[in-house]
């Protein structure tokens, strides 16, 4: 990641940080004890963090023998080569891109490019103006991003040994320089290498820094740069259930940027920042190995659904390029209890995102409603209501006002899919209140018809949804709970 932008951002966060964030989590590399292991993508950290390779910056010795690395790699693996004239690098100056095509198998759509890439450059032995300090030590860089290089290498191989290729190619990138500015990936949508000539990127995840996965916690950047990513996601998530915290502020700090900049949808995964970032103590000990595996393999689920959508893309939606966690926050603001009547004999009122239509947010539970009962909280997102997808709020309103005495809502919650049972309540008396102190784009879920009283709610707890990970191709080891 490119410490420039970063600088204002971790200047804020750094007391937090250092404050206990890391303090707790620290010991949980040494717990999952797999970053010294010979195989998987603890072999892929250890090799690019290692002190022989200098910290890797671009155009240095080192930086080439990184690249080396990773040619090797993509070549043991039998991927081909999608550089200048039959390599696999895509130089520029001093410094080269790396770049691997996995051929779609769909000619309708084998000129649509999906990519998945990670920066494979640091900053060398640092200086003042990219490290921390203290400069002149070697700066590994094993999470930044010695760590996503590693994500993109696993999701390499795992393309390769797959029988059925998906419908639509799969590039595999490796950027250069990104710590001098985004290089490497700004050179790249620029000027593309005679074997990509004729196609063009319709969606990108770029990995940088997937290294510290801390509480299961990954950071999403660009989720609202195509109709749809979020759920997109969040069922590439169903087999690994991690936390994804959706940030909408885009901003220059890594490799995504130039491509949202170009109009293509891309989503970033990183594992947020701590006291090691852009130091000489980016070392191997300290990364989440089994975090690496878990990140990769979301990826990978995205990666796959995308390439192997039939049917057109939905394409890039602007505004999710303008969109700041600003709007995230009055989307997703409470509305108050008591502010308003209750009419519905659910208990909820949503707004509706015009980002996705197809998930409006709970921003009220009524206390001691069938929703409360049966677990909803302000936040969560309905897609469903009895296995069948919500259309719109509007739609979703008459569904809840229509339906019997019991429901089951899949909702999505941090990016976690889930099913809950709701048993409904009896219809509450109207006080006569209209809906209008609920902010315009926010609506309670309709009023009931029902009459009959309902037995006291036994609220089934919120299960999760049937995981999904079967469907992926073996070889990203799942080795987390
Ligand atoms: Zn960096």
């Amino acid at each position: 990641m490119d410490v420039r932008t970063v600088l204002p951002a971790i200047a804020v966060g750094w007391s937090i940080l250092s404050a206990g964030l890391l303090g707790g989590e620290r010991g949980h590399a040494a717990e999952a004890g797999s970053v010294n292991d010979a195989a998987g993508a603890g072999r892929h950290v250890a090799a690019l963090a290692d002190d022989a390779l200098e910290g890797r910056e671009g155009g240095s010795r080192g930086g080439r023998a990184a690249g080396a690395y990773i040619v090797e790699t993509l070549r043991g693996a039998g991927l081909r080569p999608a550089g200048d004239e039959g390599t696999y690098y895509q130089r520029f100056g001093t410094m080269r891109n790396i770049l691997a095509l996995v051929p779609g198998s769909d000619p309708a759509c084998e000129r649509e490019l999906v990519v998945v890439g990670a920066h494979y450059d640091h900053v060398g032995y640092g200086t003042a103006a990219n490290s921390y300090g203290p400069t002149g030590l070697i700066h590994n860089g094993a999470d930044d991003n010695a760590s996503g290089v590693a994500g993109v290498l696993e999701i390499a191989e795992v393309l390769q040994a797959m029988p059925a290729k998906p419908r639509r190619p799969v590039l595999l990138a490796f950027w250069d320089g990104e710590e001098k500015g985004l290089l490497g990936s700004w050179h790249f949508v620029r000027v593309r290498p005679q074997p990509l000539l004729d196609l063009r990127p319709v969606f990108v995840v770029n990995l940088d820094m997937i290294g510290r996965l801390r509480g299961e916690r990954v950071e999403i950047y660009g989720g609202r740069t195509m109709l749809g990513l979020r759920r997109i996601l969040a069922e590439a998530n169903r087999g690994t259930g991690l936390e994804l915290i959706f940030d909408w502020d885009i901003v220059d700090d890594s490799d995504h940027f130039p491509f949202i900049e170009s109009r293509v949808p891309t989503v970033m995964l990183h594992t947020g920042l701590h006291d090691e970032y852009h130091r000489p103590s980016d070392d191997v000990q300290l990364v989440n190995t089994a975090g690496v595996e878990a990140v990769a393999r979301l990826a990978l689920g995205m990666v796959m659904a995308v390439a192997d959508q039939p049917g057109a893309l939905a394409g890039f939606r602007d505004a999710g390029r303008r969109e700041k966690n600003a709007h995230r926050d009055s989307l997703e603001r409470v509305v108050p209890a008591g502010s308003v009547a209750t009419r519905g004999r659910w208990g909820m009122s949503t707004r509706s995102d015009a980002g996705d239509p197809t998930a409006p947010v709970v921003v009220r539970v009524v206390p001691d409603s069938p929703l409360d009962r049966a677990g909803l909280r302000t936040g969560d997102r309905i897609i469903a209501i009895d296995g069948e997808p919500i259309v719109t709020q509007t739609a979703m309103l008459e569904r809840m006002a229509t339906a019997g005495d019991a429901l089951r809502l899949t909702l999505e919650r941090a990016g976690r899919i889930l099913d809950i049972d709701v048993v409904g309540g009896r219809a509450p008396a109207s006080t006569g209140e209209t809906q209008t102190a609920v902010p315009s784009p926010a609506a309670d879920e309709g009023s009931g018809a029902m009459t009959r009283p309902i037995p006291p709610g036994k609220p089934l707890p919120g299960r999760p949804a049937p995981g999904s990970a079967a469907s992926l191709p073996a070889g990203l080891k799942k080795n987390r709970p």
